[in-house]
């Protein structure tokens, strides 16, 4: 039987999680880390991370992860498997039932759950995601090879992606649904300047070709002048389809924020499922979320700049705004927090 009462669990160890852990761990709080569905979060799908501060010659992703945490271990926090599926967060300790069909209590609470990448809703897609299809290049663009692969998607992502696969496949065609991209003028122009990624503008996915044996094989895709093909292919509007033979496809459209679990909670989330958190007097951000001892920080809070060196810098914040909320709480100490019996073996 588990009987966890925790002062602090963190959910999340993407580079966020880990910063708090960090701070946490050397306040004495005994953070417990879980590390969620994607342990080590989005910067372990990321080859060189250049602008991180303190690495003028780039650092890999994961080595930066695993850096961060030797570095909370090595302050006292712990790392455990699992993600959050339910939570009940009005009361003291708050509970935390775990995927691993552990229960948890805690009185404080950091979500550092990241993101996950979004899917276009193609035809085929349910079916050959990990089979030819992708939303991560550097997982899988070593299996493309002298291939002719698509990239769907006009972000800083998407022009990362397919430089990252231009190393692998003979071509490298990003499908973007306008004709001016939102990525930044640096890797914009990196893509535009590599021989071998070229640009379909105004261009959209519909469907995928393949199957599970033999992979990716082609893909139906829609153009229209003025943008936008898939919803008005959907409305009945005349575009031009066209098959193409492809032997990958690599989605980089975005994510979306891990907060399914606090859909029934007190925590406010926004129209896109991002939490919210707190805006103190004079407009400074802090990571209260609207649930007492719970904050939020990185990208499950952050849809504007979303960079590791700030999700960093919240996940620090988090865990100082926590350590003095529990400092300063009336709450429910940990130490006569009652075990709770649960189906899990512990
Ligand atoms: P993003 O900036 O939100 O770009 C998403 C792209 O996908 C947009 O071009 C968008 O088109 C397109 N898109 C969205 N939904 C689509 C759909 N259903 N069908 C087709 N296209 C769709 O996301 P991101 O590229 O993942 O970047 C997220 C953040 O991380 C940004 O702040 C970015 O700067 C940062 N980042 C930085 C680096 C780096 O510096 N090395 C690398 C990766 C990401 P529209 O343009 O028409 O909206």
């Amino acid at each position: 039987m588990s009987t966890d009462a925790r002062d602090l669990v963190i959910a999340g160890s993407g580079v966020s999680g880990l910063s708090a852990a960090v701070y946490a761990a050397r306040a004495d709080l005994d953070p417990l880390v879980l590390e969620g569905d994607e342990p080590g979060g989005q910067l372990t799908l990321t080859t060189d991370v250049e602008n991180y501060l303190g690495f003028p010659e780039g650092v890999g992703g994961m080595d930066l992860i695993q850096r961060g945490k030797d570095q909370a271990e090595q302050f006292g926090a712990e790392f455990r498997h699992g993600s959050i599926e339910a939570a009940e967060l009005d009361g003291q300790p708050m509970e935390l039932s775990l995927s691993t069909g552990e229960t948890l209590r805690t009185r404080a609470l950091v979500v550092a759950t990241g993101a996950s990448a979004r899917w276009v809703g193609a035809d085929g897609e349910d079916e050959l995601m990990g089979y030819g299809l992708s939303t991560c290049a550097t997982c899988d663009g070593a299996f493309h090879r002298g291939d002719d692969v698509l990239v769907v998607g006009g972000g800083d992502s998407a022009m990362e992606e397919a430089l990252f696969l231009a190393k692998f496949a003979d071509t490298v065609t990003v499908l973007h649904r306008r004709d001016e991209l939102r990525a930044s003028e640096i890797m914009a122009d990196r893509a535009r300047e590599h021989d071998d990624v070229e640009f379909a503008w105004n261009t959209e996915l519909l469907e995928i070709h393949g199957s599970q044996d033999d992979g990716v094989t082609g893909a139906r895709i829609a153009s229209h002048p003025d943008g936008y093909p898939k919803e008005r292919h959907e409305d009945g509007t005349d575009v031009a389809v066209e098959e193409v033979d492809v032997g990958g496809v690599f989605y980089a459209i975005g994510h979306e924020p891990n907060t399914a679990f606090l859909r029934d909670t007190p925590v406010e989330l926004d129209d896109s499922g991002y939490v919210q958190t707190a805006r103190a007097e004079d407009a400074w951000a802090t990571t209260e979320t609207a649930v007492d001892g719970v904050f939020a920080a990185g990208d499950v809070m952050d849809p504007d700049y979303q960079q590791a060196v700030t999700a960093a810098g919240m996940g620090s914040m988090a865990a100082l705004d926590a350590e003095e909320w529990l400092e300063s709480s009336a709450s429910v100490p940990a130490e006569s927090a009652e075990a709770i019996p649960t189906e899990a073996g512990d």
